[in-house]
């Protein structure tokens, strides 16, 4: 099921001054394969030879190199435009095309996401040949983006409508429920209602890619400032650091996903970063593990499904209780692992947390 989503866009001028652009070339290429279609037409009633193909965008970058830099999908979608509305003259459903005027023409210009070339981050939109643009996303969305289309109202606002594959099953309610303690070691310990409990690990592929991170961090380091070759280094590091943070995104993505689509209630422990953080080295870690993130897309993907999501109080100790007698021990040392209560409960620390937080569903 296709969804479309309109937001408000808020281009830089420099960006703002691009989109006019690329519209201008979407409205351009789309008159020049008008006249090239009429002209088809006048020549087929001349009735001289056969008929030739029409022009495609690519027809007349040659003649007008300033396509060149314009999106090219907007391009092959204005032709798409066209052919669609030739369709429907042809069915019958619609009048000859004409020309698009810049007063009077909806000023707009589609493009396509391909393997993420539009996706949203941190509040900006990102889109071909253009880069991440900020935007009002006053309400998330779910799903695969298929393509984007930016508009400009005759007072210089932008819009972005993004059309979204959205698969249709999401309603569906279940009846699990879920308790998940976030860790450094683990990433996620999960214990669900029917008692089993799952560890979801740091991922692998992060890891590496931080290595690799942490050796182009050391080659830009031994460069000279303003050389050719440290500017090559900062691109390579540039380029990993992006490569990670897409990678993080995934997973975090997948994982939320996957625990909202089979919970019909999540308790999460709220973060207690801020008192961890005092600690160094646990502050890099937990920087990386990305916790702050994960809660927001469990409670916007959580709105969007129709699940709950509760948020343990931050003073819940869910480390220290044991979950057979209910018996409040005293703090744990991050390094305590596994502990026995005087009940005589033997306990995994973090799966203890999370059955305890699991208790906090009921
Ligand atoms: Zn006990």
């Amino acid at each position: 099921m296709l969804k479309g989503y309109t937001y408000r866009l808020h281009p830089t001028p420099a960006q703002a001054e691009f989109l006019v652009r690329t519209i201008g070339c979407a409205r351009f290429i789309y008159n020049k394969l008008l006249e090239d279609r009429i002209a088809i037409r006048e020549e087929a009633k001349a009735g001289n030879g056969t008929r030739r193909k029409p022009a495609t965008p690519a027809s007349y970058k040659p003649l007008f190199p300033f396509l060149a830099e314009a999106d090219s999908l907007a391009l092959a979608n204005a032709k798409l435009n066209l052919d669609a509305a030739f369709a429907k003259f042809f069915a019958g459903t619609g009048g000859f095309p004409v020309f698009k005027s810049k007063r009077r023409s909806r000023a707009s210009y589609t493009t396509n996401n391909q393997h993420g070339t539009i996706r949203i981050e941190d509040g900006k939109v990102r889109l071909p040949k253009i880069g991440f643009v900020k935007f009002t996303q006053h309400r998330p969305f779910e799903g695969i983006i298929k393509s984007a289309t930016v508009s400009m109202t005759r007072t210089g606002k932008f819009f972005i409508s993004i059309l979204v594959n959205q698969d249709e099953e999401k309603w569906i309610p279940v009846k699990s429920k879920v308790g998940i303690d976030l860790g450094l070691e683990h990433f996620a310990i999960m214990t669900n209602d029917e008692m089993v409990s799952e560890k979801i690990d740091n991922p692998r592929l992060l890891r590496k890619s931080e290595e690799k991170t942490k050796k182009a961090q050391r080659a830009l380091s031994r460069k000279m400032t303003g050389s050719r070759n440290r500017e090559k280094a900062r691109l390579i590091l540039a380029k990993r650091h992006e490569k990670i943070a897409n990678q993080r995104k995934d997973f975090l993505h997948k994982l939320s996903r996957r625990i909202v689509d089979e919970n019909q209630v999540i308790v999460v422990e709220t973060l207690k970063s801020k008192h961890m953080m005092q600690n160094h080295k646990l502050a890099k870690s937990i920087g990386d593990v990305s916790w702050y993130e994960f809660v927001r897309q469990l409670e916007y993907k959580s709105n969007f499904y129709g699940r709950t999501l509760i948020k343990a109080d931050p003073w819940y100790a869910s480390t220290q209780i044991c979950s057979s007698c209910g018996e409040k021990g005293q703090k744990k040392a991050m390094d305590v692992r596994e502990w026995t209560c005087a009940c005589g409960a033997h306990h995994d620390r973090d799966i203890n947390a999370s059955i305890n937080l699991l208790r906090l569903a009921n």
